[in-house]
């Protein structure tokens, strides 16, 4: 079965300060936005539920920001590692240490 890719943007947060990001394309942000836990698991479900339907499986392009930045990063990580769904990490590298690495 084929995959159908979803890129999903859980959070805006990153410590790097990038002149071409559109994050910072209108000026300072005075709070990052994030999305919350209960929030993504409902993305997760629906992005099951959208598969079914369609006869695919899902796959998940995961980015911010840094997505390691969110707070819930490491519980999303095990919803994921739960529910089968593979993904990739798009964003800042800067936090990708070997431990994280390993983590993953
Ligand atoms: S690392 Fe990425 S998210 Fe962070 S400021 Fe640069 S372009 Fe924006």
């Amino acid at each position: 079965m084929e995959y159908f890719v979803f890129q999903w943007h859980i959070t805006e947060a990153c410590d790097q300060r990038c002149r071409h990001c559109y994050i910072y394309a209108l000026g300072s942000h005075a709070k990052f936005k994030e999305m919350s836990l209960e929030d993504m698991v409902t993305v997760i479900e629906n992005c099951k539920t959208f598969c079914e339907k369609a006869g695919r499986l899902p796959y998940l392009y995961i980015t911010g920001g840094d997505p390691i930045l969110h707070p819930n990063f490491w519980t999303l990580m095990k919803i994921l590692k739960v529910s089968e769904i593979p993904f990739a990490l798009m964003g800042n590298p800067f936090h990708l240490t070997e431990d994280v690495c390993r983590r993953l």
